[in-house]
């Protein structure tokens, strides 16, 4: 433990470090001004080498700068504004006490201070500064646990939105998203669309090419979808198997149709044996049905789609039904 005494007189100083030193405090720094302890302390500039140092055993009276200033500047300083200040005083006038304590002395010593009566004080600063330390350490580590837990945390909740063989989002997600899309097209009266995309023929890719070479192909066609998007507000999910959906905000028909085209062009370039099938409603509002049945109806369209023969897109206005 470093203890700094600082005090003007030479007395005082040899009996303290005596005092300390025959109880094993090894450690004792010795300051005749305040300045002198400034410069120890590492206060001069930023970049000044510190003393660390546990306690301080300030004296009341110094010369220029007395010892309540002393302690003010101490205690605020953010580099040593944790070092608990005993101040020693000539006298226990209540008035000098009570400036020692607003200048943040924690406790004081009369001199001539008895051998006891230092040791107890000074030992009993050391323990609360022991303390003090020990709850910030935990304290920050307790802060730090925290941040890692929120990133773990915000991590999780990103991975629990992402498809992890395709990386675009997941069932849940579009389940959340078109939901919230929903209702903000009815506040906002802006129309928007849902395309249903089925691979066509998946099964039939699988049984010549391997699950492999089909999973790649998912993840490919996944990118290429995502590649067709323009808006920001656009979004492909996976919405299970070989099939995908596509929520277009604030998009009506023609515009889903436009999207539904490159969607088209884009898995066409993957591979020669890669078509989809689609089906894109739209629903104005004020809604007349449900949310279901946007899905239900880009569904049916998708189905069509499959029946009259495949690669290509089917249609279902939502408007007045
Ligand atoms: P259709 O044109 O009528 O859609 O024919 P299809 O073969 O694509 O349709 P079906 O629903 O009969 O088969 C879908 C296939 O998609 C079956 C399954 O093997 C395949 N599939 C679904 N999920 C995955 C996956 O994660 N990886 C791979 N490799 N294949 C998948
Ligand atoms: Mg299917
Ligand atoms: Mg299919």
């Amino acid at each position: 433990m470093d203890i700094l005494i600082v005090d003007d007189s030479e007395s005082i100083t040899l009996l303290f470090n005596t005092f300390l030193k025959d109880e094993g405090f090894e450690d004792i720094h010795i300051a005749k001004t305040a300045s002198q302890a400034f410069q120890l302390l590492g206060m001069e500039d930023e970049g000044a080498a510190k003393q660390p140092i546990d306690l301080i055993l300030m004296d009341i009276q110094l010369p220029n700068i007395n010892g309540i200033e002393a302690c003010r500047q101490i205690k605020s300083n953010t580099s040593t504004q944790d070092i608990p200040i005993i101040v020693v005083t000539a006298t226990s006038k209540v008035k000098k006490l009570e400036q020692a304590f607003n200048a943040g002395a924690i406790d004081y010593i009369v001199k001539p201070a008895e051998k006891i009566e230092l040791l107890t004080r000074v030992k009993s600063a050391l323990k609360l500064k022991q303390e003090m330390d020990q709850r910030k350490a935990r304290e920050k580590e307790l802060l730090e646990l925290t941040v890692q837990l929120q990133e773990a945390n915000q991590k999780l909740h990103r991975l629990s939105f992402i498809d992890s063989l395709t990386q675009i989002a997941n069932r849940r997600y579009f389940d959340h998203l078109l939901a919230e899309e929903w209702r903000r097209s009815l506040r906002i009266k802006k129309p928007i669309s849902l395309i249903m995309i089925d691979i066509d023929y998946f099964k039939k890719f699988n049984d010549t090419y391997g699950h492999q070479r089909g999973d790649y192909c998912l993840s490919m066609v996944a990118a290429a979808f995502k590649k067709s998007l323009k808006r920001a507000g656009d979004c492909v999910a996976r919405y299970g198997g070989e099939e995908f959906a596509v929520i277009l905000p604030n998009t009506d028909l023609d515009g889903a149709v436009n999207v539904a085209d490159k969607i088209e062009h884009n898995s066409s370039t993957v591979s020669d044996q890669v078509t989809v099938s689609m089906g894109i409603s739209c629903a104005t509002p004020p809604f007349k049905s449900g949310l279901e049945r946007l899905i239900s109806s880009a569904d049916e369209a998708m189905y069509k789609a499959k029946q009259e023969g495949r690669d290509q897109y089917k249609l279902f206005n939502l408007e007045n039904k």
